[in-house]
């Protein structure tokens, strides 16, 4: 019997022996299924103690940790709306959040929290919620504009959490490495729906370190990780066939994967990533198959149940979703929410692609990252493609800045060492002349968010006058 609540659902995979273990830490004992269980009902008593309502908001901005997910759990449990804030926001931002969203209470230490609820007697009760009752917030981290928050539903992550327990063929054998953060949807609702739904136990890192999650590996089945994981991996020597003979399953998500690093990943381990495609206001959208062709490149085919189309009547356009766990709109933002869908119900993604006839999905950049050059359009992953095949190119970002004859003209931001006029005259030889970029700038290190993202937006303001 489902109370329509997801903590339920998630609960109905907890192992039948609640002794087994939920997360093991290295250096710490581990937490089992049932520790999590009663520590999750008593931090349920102790928000409703605090007067938290069924509805209200629970922000929470801490480091990632167990207690971290404990609130989490209680959260969905008492009926409330998690609103997870990532731990490098300066008060500034957080008071943005916050006024916005204007939650019954804000979280900064959850161990405190947590240890506070332990006096407290367990709360067997679980709201009754249906599917179109909020669950979470999630803010997108836009870096230009006004963060918007995306409202997901208790149906909409339930939806999710089923469509890829299944897609990737979990079971009460494996064993999730965790080491992604838990204010973004890909290590909180991707990761850890998939590991309560099989009540698998995982190995939890507080952060990506890589001894520890080689360490880990050995020790696990499946990981969960951003392109940058697996560049780190790569780079790192004790990343062996033999450290991952127990893995079954690396999974790349939040960010593009290189071509070059999903080869590099399968001559060194033997595995194929897979690579899925998601985002704040959809969670898991497409992914690659558990059986059946892997392709480099691609991030697959729609789940079960989601419309996947290309808007525009081009082959290639930007992607418009519909399905059960599409987000219900922005919080607060009604003119925006429709704005970003179609009239026939499609959320507009933003994202460009294109897909083969076979329903594999293509993805070739962010809309607002379209350059036009002199009244051409320049799609800059078709450059970044070629770029990162070059020698001496780690990876590369390509951008359009203001140009006085061209409006605006393109340049390459390229992490790694060259010479600047020599690889623009080897592009040449492979793109037409308003593609090729104008100017190529050598970085040490290409500026990322925490899921890996290059910031494009920090380099168009970096070089903006590059042609002034
Ligand atoms: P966020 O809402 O922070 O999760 O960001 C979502 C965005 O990440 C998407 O709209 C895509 O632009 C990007 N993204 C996620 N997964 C992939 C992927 N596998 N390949 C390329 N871009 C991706």
């Amino acid at each position: 019997a489902m109370s329509g609540n997801l903590f339920s659902l998630l609960a109905s995979g907890f192992p039948a022996d609640r002794n087994r273990p939920a997360f093991r830490q290295p250096g710490a004992a581990d937490v089992s299924y049932g520790d999590l269980e009663t520590l999750a009902a008593r931090t349920a008593a102790a928000l409703r103690a605090a007067r938290v309502q069924p509805g209200d908001r629970v922000a929470l901005q801490v480091e990632k940790s167990i207690e971290a997910v404990v609130i989490y759990l209680a959260t969905l449990r008492i009926g409330a709306v998690f609103l997870p804030l990532n731990a490098a926001y300066t008060p500034s931002e957080v008071q943005y959040f916050l006024d916005d969203a204007k939650p019954a209470i804000f979280i900064q230490d959850a161990q405190g929290f947590v240890a506070g609820a332990r006096d407290l007697a367990p709360d067997p009760r679980i709201e009754p919620r249906t599917p179109g009752d909020l669950a979470a917030i999630i803010y997108t981290s836009g870096t230009t504009g006004r963060s918007k928050g995306a409202m997901l539903t208790h149906g909409a992550l339930a939806a999710n959490a089923l469509a890829l327990h299944e897609a990737w063929g979990f079971s009460p054998d494996d064993v999730l490495l965790h080491a992604l953060p838990i204010f973004h949807v890909h290590g909180l609702f991707v990761a850890l729906h998939c590991a309560f739904l099989s009540g698998c136990p995982m190995v939890w890192l507080n952060r990506f370190d890589e001894t520890a999650v080689l360490e880990g590996l050995s020790r696990s089945t499946v990981m969960m990780g951003v392109p940058t994981f697996y560049s780190r991996l790569l780079a790192n020597p004790g990343l062996t066939r033999e450290t991952v003979s127990h893995m079954r399953l690396f999974i790349s998500g939040s960010a593009p994967l290189l071509e070059s690093a999903f080869d590099a990943f399968e001559t060194r381990t033997g595995h194929r990533i897979l690579e899925r495609y998601g985002m704040s206001e959809a969670v898991i959208i497409t992914t690659n198959p558990l059986d059946g062709e892997r392709i480099a490149g691609s991030v697959g085919f729609a789940l079960p149940g989601v419309d996947v189309r290309i808007g525009g009547g081009e082959a290639t356009g930007v992607i418009e979703i519909r399905g059960p766990s599409v987000f219900t709109g922005y919080w607060r933002m009604p003119e925006r929410t429709r704005e970003e869908f179609t009239a026939d119900g499609y959320f507009i993604t933003g994202d460009v692609g294109r897909m083969d006839p076979d329903g594999r999905l293509w993805i070739s950049g962010r809309a607002k990252d379209l350059i036009i050059s002199g009244g051409y359009n320049v799609y800059p992953k078709e450059i970044e493609l070629i770029l990162d095949e070059q020698p001496g190119v780690r990876e590369s970002a390509v951008i359009g800045v203001p140009h006085p004859d061209f409006g605006e003209g393109v340049v390459a931001v390229v992490e790694g060492q060259g010479e600047e006029t020599e690889l623009i005259a080897r592009l040449r030889g492979q793109l037409a002349g308003y593609k090729t970029p104008k100017r190529i700038v050598f970085v040490d290190a290409l500026p990322r968010n925490a899921m890996g993202k290059i910031q494009k937006a920090l380099l168009r303001q970096a070089y903006g006058d590059l042609f002034a």
